[in-house]
């Protein structure tokens, strides 16, 4: 189902980044996200996915257009709605960012600091907080290793373990950011299958760049392809053609003779 026929979750309108070495790294682009949507971003490496991610959860400050979120009127404009945002808003990171010699509870317990205040934060965490964490470390099936430290885990098991965190936040909205890319292709798929799942369950928004495009098909209500920190196809998985693959992942010298075209694109949303 398109962003159009259900409630928009996210509208980003006109957004563009700029780095500060002055390389635009976001094209100006608009981007409509369905509440419980299970957005997949695809791109070859240095298409501006991760950019694109990052200026949605104020990670990069993005240099024009407008950040519009549900139930935040004035978007993501005001520090009070962007604290609120980001809150709202948890990140699930490729290379996990866990603290090694911590226990799976306490990197999770982490994805609770955003709900809390700086003073709060010097108290030690209450019995909820972590009857809480070991409620989604369950629902992530590392219940036996809540106790464990984290470099003792897998690297699947260790990406279980950021998505506990994310979801221990109570998040509206999901970002990965190529969440499997270090994994081997059957542990990529099981912790995709995981993530999806809970999405799907707990009709949760997310958005996730991916390397691979047979996960894409897999479990992408919407892909949405980048190029050169521009979106230049937007449609289902079934209309990921291997000409579209084509335009997504050749070589940037070529990229003149495979510039976009309006039959790669067959639905665009606009602001
Ligand atoms: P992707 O996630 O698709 O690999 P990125 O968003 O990481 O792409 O990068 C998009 C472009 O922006 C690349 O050319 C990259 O080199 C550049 N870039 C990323 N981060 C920075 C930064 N902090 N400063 C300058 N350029 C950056």
């Amino acid at each position: 189902m398109s962003a159009s026929k259900r409630e928009i979750q996210l509208h980003l309108k006109g957004v563009s980044v700029t780095y500060g070495d002055g390389h635009r790294a976001l094209q100006p682009t608009h981007l409509a996200v369905a509440q419980g949507e299970f957005l997949v971003l695809l791109g070859a490496s240095g298409a501006g996915k991760s950019t694109l991610l990052r200026s949605i959860n104020g990670l990069v400050r993005p240099d024009g257009g407008q950040i519009e979120v549900h139930g935040l009127p004035g978007g993501v404009v005001s520090a009070r709605n962007l604290r609120e945002h980001r809150r709202r808003c948890a990140m699930v990171f490729q290379q996990h960012h866990l603290i090694g010699r911590q226990t799976v509870l306490a990197n999770v317990l982490m994805g609770k600091l955003a709900s809390r205040g700086s003073l709060a934060s010097m108290w030690p965490w209450s019995r909820a907080d972590k009857l809480q964490a070991l409620a989604v470390i369950e629902r992530v099936g590392l219940l036996d290793k809540a106790l464990a430290r984290a470099d003792t885990l897998s690297g699947g098991q260790q990406q279980r373990v950021g998505i506990a965190r994310a979801l221990v936040q109570g998040p509206n909205l999901l970002l990965a950011d190529e969440p499997v890319a270090s994994l081997d292709p059957a542990t990529a798929q099981g912790v995709l299958t995981l993530l999806h799942d809970i999405c799907k369950k707990d009709r949760l928004t997310a958005i996730v760049s991916l390397h691979q495009v047979n996960l894409a098909r897999l479990f992408a209500d919407r892909v949405v392809g980048m190029r050169q920190g521009q979106v230049v196809f937007e449609g289902l998985p079934a209309q990921l053609t291997k000409d579209v693959e084509s335009l997504l992942y050749a070589r940037t010298c070529t990229a003149t003779a495979t510039s976009p075209t309006e039959s790669l694109v067959p639905t665009l949303v606009h602001a």
